[in-house]
């Protein structure tokens, strides 16, 4: 069904709503391949499949998508925590090899708060301020960092991040950054389920970066570092932030090994 329907996983997603209505994991799932289904569930199974059929990102029918190996809640209210943006956290845990530092963290446009959750749960004695200027969103990353039992660590301004002030060892950022005269070519999932404020990155895709560049002269300790996540053709991020004095240190490559996207996370100082 999914699959005549143009699903690029049906098999994974048809597994995954499955695994949602029976409560079950994909071992159990293995392991019990003959349990018997009441109606019920058999029932809502179908229904939740007939939303996926009409468009709707598995996720959103799951309430949560899986980033850095944990649980996120998500809805269409938040970008989709990606496998490219794990490269932000990877570069970091390259940069600040010790566990155990008191890392100081500024999260620009936290969204669901994946970033610096997977990052608070790398550096136990990190602590962390986001910023998310989407209200809604803001409700959503608050669920997340109770639910990963980070509050006590963050600190969450529902406000633009332009009002960040105080020094941090570390600054990410996923901000938006797809060209304005891109966005009708994005996948028509992504479209139609994910909040345009964050994907929308201005007329050259770099509107965010000069905001955030703004921010880091402002709020980067000497030695600090910032990790942003790029789009697969924004290497000119390097002569745009020495422009404004900021130092340049590299590229990551995207986890995800997609060709489209070679250089995903930019680190400056
Ligand atoms: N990676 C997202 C996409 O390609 C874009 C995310 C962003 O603008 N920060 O759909």
């Amino acid at each position: 069904m999914l699959k005549n329907a143009g699903v690029a996983t049906p098999r994974l997603d048809a597994e995954l709503i499955a695994q949602h209505v029976l409560g079950i994991n994909a071992v159990a799932m293995l392991v019990d391949a003959d349990m018997p289904v009441e109606r019920e569930r058999a029932d809502r199974f179908f229904a939740l499949l007939n939303r996926r059929l009409a468009g709707e990102p598995v996720s959103h029918i799951l309430g949560r998508r899986e980033f850095w190996g944990m649980d996120f809640i998500v809805n269409s209210d938040v970008l989709d925590p990606r496998p490219d943006t794990e490269s932000v956290v990877s570069s970091a845990i390259k940069i600040y090899k010790n566990r155990n530092c008191r890392l100081t963290i500024a999260d620009l446009g936290t969204g669901t708060g994946c970033i610096l959750i997977a990052l608070l749960s790398h550096y136990k004695h990190a602590t962390g301020i986001a910023f998310e200027r989407s209200v809604k969103a803001c409700r959503i990353a608050r669920q997340n960092f109770v639910q990963h039992s980070m509050l006590a660590r963050v600190r969450l301004h529902c406000a633009s991040w332009e009002l960040c002030e105080g020094k941090f060892d570390l600054i990410v950022s996923n901000p938006p950054y797809i060209r304005r005269c891109k966005i009708p070519d994005l996948q028509r999932e992504v479209r139609q389920h994910e909040p345009l404020q964050a994907l929308d990155g201005g007329a050259r895709g770099m509107e965010k970066y000069t905001q955030i560049f703004r921010v880091l002269r402002r709020c980067l300790n000497p030695s600090g570092k910032a990790i942003l996540e790029i789009g697969e053709d924004q290497g000119a991020i390097r002569n745009e932030a020495l422009r404004w004095n900021i130092g340049f240190c590299g590229y990551e490559l995207d986890l995800a090994g997609r060709r489209r996207a070679y250089q995903r996370a930019a680190q400056l100082s």
